[in-house]
């Protein structure tokens, strides 16, 4: 799921490498969601760096339901006995509408701006869109933000509570953390 942003001016030169995606929000009932980042210029950084770029709960919602229509009619193509396989799919549906219920809660909570996931402040222009934008701070030059390659799963993520502050330190994100009670790891 994750993969680094390249920031780079015309001459291709890199100034910044951003990996998004591993950063959780950790939701009111316990359970995790990705924090949505958009590249920006953080004035109080003085550098590039990840914002919140806040997720609509209605598109999330929308996104939930047309996987499970999908996978719905996956399984009605099995020959045979599917009953099993098709209440596991509505169970994890269940579990995924609950937190877009939770995510919904957070959004309409949520009093502060979306914030710079370094320093936790508001004053930062983000970079939308990738074309070609002039840079927030150097006149005269113009730069791009560039998906470049899927990262590795070793890299440190981060949690931070649903204002957007940051709660815990760097934990290591792996798929395998996320699994819970049906593996027979000691
Ligand atoms: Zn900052």
């Amino acid at each position: 799921m994750a993969f680094i942003q390249i920031i780079e001016d015309e001459h291709l030169n890199r100034l910044a490498e951003l990996v998004t995606t591993l950063d959780m929000y950790m939701l009111p009932n316990g359970n995790q969601w990705y924090v949505g980042t958009v590249p920006a210029w953080c004035r109080n950084c003085a550098r590039f760096v990840l914002a919140e770029d806040f997720e609509s709960p209605d598109e999330m919602e929308r996104k939930v339901r047309s996987l499970y229509e999908w996978s719905e009619k996956q399984i009605s193509q099995i020959r045979g006995s599917r009953e099993e396989t098709l209440s596991r799919s509505r169970e994890l549906l269940e579990r995924e509408l609950e937190t877009v219920r939770q995510w919904r809660m957070v959004m309409a909570a949520r009093y502060s701006a979306p914030r710079c996931l370094e320093c936790g402040g508001t004053d930062y222009e983000p970079l939308k869109g990738d074309g070609w934008l002039a840079h927030p701070a150097v006149e005269g030059q113009r730069v791009r933000a560039r998906i470049n390659a899927h990262a590795s799963m070793a890299t440190l993520g981060r949690f931070f509570d649903t204002e957007g502050r940051q709660i815990a330190d760097k934990f290591e994100s792996s798929e395998s953390s996320k699994e819970e009670g049906n593996g027979d790891i000691v």
